[in-house]
């Protein structure tokens, strides 16, 4: 029987770090919720529906959404990102629950890297694995990674959920405010348990 090691944590807590050590560690294939949802954008069902409800300002050309413009208004908009989340969650869901089911015929461990855990996650993982780290640390993290501003960091994380609410769901816990030698250490540790 597989497993499925869910994963998640806030913006620049460390997920997807850890999601790569552990899936060279257990020889398991990644399933990136972002990544997944990124390319839900390229999906003709969902580029119809968001040029209907941000209309067309926002796309570079009639198949191409510029991603910069639309970032921008769901983080200063709050129903807006609601919205957005409405036309892409569903199509996130189906698609991980299908990836999951395929990879489930020939792989021992499947690694599954989710920033905002629901319940179709809590449903698909076997054990998830929560990463936090402190908000100083995460908004270094995201600006050295990106060109975002402090504000523009703090903004996305205040518009997630609270940290307590990920820790509620952990098996594990990885703390991941030090280096990456303390980081793969923990997640040695866990491997043992798993
Ligand atoms: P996001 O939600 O934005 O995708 P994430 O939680 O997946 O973020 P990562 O992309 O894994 O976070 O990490 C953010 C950045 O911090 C990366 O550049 C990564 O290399 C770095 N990083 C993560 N953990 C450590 C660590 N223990 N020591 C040093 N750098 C780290």
């Amino acid at each position: 029987m597989s497993k499925v090691i869910g994963i998640t944590g806030g913006i620049g807590s460390g997920k997807s770090t850890v999601s790569r050590i552990l899936s060279e560690k257990l020889n398991a294939p990644i399933l990136d919720a972002d990544k997944i949802a990124k390319e839900a954008v390229n999906s003709p069902e969902i580029i119809l529906k968001i040029k209907k409800f941000f209309g067309e300002s926002i796309f570079d050309n009639p198949q191409i959404i510029n991603r910069e413009k639309l970032s921008d208004i769901v983080f200063s908009n709050e129903n807006k990102l609601l919205e957005l989340n409405k036309i892409i969650h569903p199509y996130v869901i189906e698609e991980i629950e299908k990836k999951v089911n395929e990879l489930k015929q020939d792989n021992e461990y499947i690694i599954l890297d989710v920033p905002l855990p629901n319940e179709s996650f809590i449903n698909l993982s076997d054990k998830i694995i929560v990463v936090v780290a402190n908000e100083e640390t995460r908004i270094k993290r995201v600006m050295t990674r990106s060109n975002l501003s402090e504000e523009s960091v703090k903004k996305r994380i205040e518009k997630q959920m609270p940290v307590e609410n990920y820790i509620k769901l952990a098996d594990f816990l990885i703390k991941n405010n030090s280096s990456m030698v303390d980081l793969v250490e923990k997640i040695n540790e866990i491997c043992e348990k798993i």
